[in-house]
């Protein structure tokens, strides 16, 4: 995740970043973290979710969760 920019030149233009728009199995999610209703607060507030080194409280807003 270095060097990802979260698509900064896509998301400004309210379209997906390319990597979920292309992913064929719908795995990655994007979205606003601050509407209720969104696709990614479902899959937050209703997945098993994971953050790598969370440890380190640094805070990252980019989540891993599982399918079921
Ligand atoms: S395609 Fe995906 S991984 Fe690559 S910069 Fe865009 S959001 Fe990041």
């Amino acid at each position: 995740m270095e060097k990802c920019t979260f698509c900064i030149q896509r998301t400004r233009k309210g379209l997906y970043p390319a990597c979920v728009e292309i992913c064929p199995t719908g795995s990655r999610k994007f979205g606003n973290l601050l509407d209720k209703d969104s696709e990614i607060r479902y899959v937050l507030e209703n997945k098993r979710v994971f953050k790598f080194k969370e440890d380190l409280n640094t805070q990252p807003n980019f989540f891993y969760f599982y399918g079921v």
